[in-house]
């Protein structure tokens, strides 16, 4: 395949632009380096076409998908603390973006997958989230919620560029995803604790800790998203994808503490000093992914431990200490 990967020089993309090249395929990424940046590149830097630009710009678009018959749809605004900060700006490329994505894979025929979100279930706390579930979803006026509600409108414009155009969309939802080069800087759990135990400051945890989650390693997630978008079954279709393991954030500080031999103490910061008053979080969110085993054989087989320990790695790799490559999770 030529496969054009939006949001390629980030966390996800890079991963899966790797992932792509190694299974010996061609790779055109565009960013606009707002969150993403060639260090994440730096194995691919020579084998695929970079496209420096936007989402939001059609004419971007049309270079970027020149030639391409299939479109992983990675760019956003991603993590909380960016869509808390800049809301508008997040609400345009969540929302419009992925508009101007669509449209360009439906006039070059290509098809698609669209990496929605397990946000896209809100405050639901059900026990193993399954793709049917309800929403449930705070005010629209909070913005913590735009990035939900636009997830959840690019999934339907998805499925409708399916349904009425015959694209052949795919959609994800992965849950908490992690591994290296994933930066700290937009709210993301674990890099964040990882670097404040390297670095011998105390591990910060919004609220009481009490929250559970579920974490995927990114080389379990980047082989699923090829194998769906392959597959003519999954069109139109959403699948959860994530793991199994469920932690409180409170024992995920501990398992870091551990893991990085960290003797740093743990604090809890209010959600209101994180994020500003009236901020809401979900007590817990873990996905049946039964979907996206029966389809395509898909398991999350990296434990917790192992992510935690790769995230470490990659950080001690930067802070020029012995360190893994990261390629152990390209699988
Ligand atoms: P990331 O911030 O590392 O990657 C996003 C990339 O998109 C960055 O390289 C950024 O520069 C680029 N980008 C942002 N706006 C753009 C625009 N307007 N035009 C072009 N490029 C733009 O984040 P990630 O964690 O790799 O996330 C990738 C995708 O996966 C996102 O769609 C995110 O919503 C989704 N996702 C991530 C997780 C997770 O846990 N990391 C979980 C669920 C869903």
């Amino acid at each position: 395949m030529r496969a054009l990967i939006t949001g390629g020089a980030g966390f996800i993309g890079s991963h899966l632009a790797d992932h792509l090249l190694a299974l010996g395929h061609e790779v055109v990424v565009l960013d606009d380096f707002s969150t993403g940046s060639m260090t994440n590149l730096a194995r691919a830097a020579d084998a695929v076409t970079m496209v420096r630009g936007s989402i939001l710009d059609q004419a971007d678009m049309e270079r970027a998908t020149e030639g391409c018959d299939t479109v992983f749809h990675l760019a956003a605004a991603v993590g909380v603390r960016t869509i808390v900060d800049r809301p508008l700006e997040s609400l345009r490329s969540n929302l419009l973006g992925t508009e101007t994505v669509l449209r360009a894979a439906r006039r070059r025929a290509t098809r698609l997958l669209l990496v929605s979100s397990s946000e896209v279930y809100g405050k639901n706390t059900k026990d193993r989230l399954d793709e049917d579930d309800d929403r449930v979803l705070g005010s629209p006026l909070k913005s913590r919620w735009s990035y939900a509600a636009a997830k959840g409108l690019d999934e339907l414009m998805a499925y409708c560029h399916w349904r009425e155009h015959g694209l052949g969309a795919v959609i994800v939802r992965p849950f908490n995803v992690v591994g290296p080069r994933q930066s700290g800087h937009h709210g993301m759990v674990v890099p964040t604790l990882v670097g404040q135990a390297l670095a011998g400051r105390p591990l910060t945890i919004h609220g009481d800790g009490t929250q559970r989650r579920c974490f995927c390693a990114v080389g379990d997630l980047v082989p699923a998203l090829v194998a769906l978008v392959a597959d003519t079954r999954a069109y139109g279709r959403a699948f959860n994808l994530g793991g199994s393991e469920e932690v409180s954030v409170r024992e995920l500080a501990d398992r870091v503490l551990r893991i990085t031999g960290s003797h740093s103490d743990v604090v809890h910061v209010p959600y209101e000093r994180a994020y500003g008053s009236g901020f809401e979080d979900m007590a817990r969110r873990m996905p049946d992914t039964t979907r996206a085993r029966q389809l395509i054989g898909f398991r999350s087989r990296t434990s917790l431990d192992q992510m935690i320990a790769a995230v470490a790695a990659d950080q001690r790799g930067r802070l020029g200490e012995p360190a893994g490559t990261g390629s152990e999770w390209l699988r």
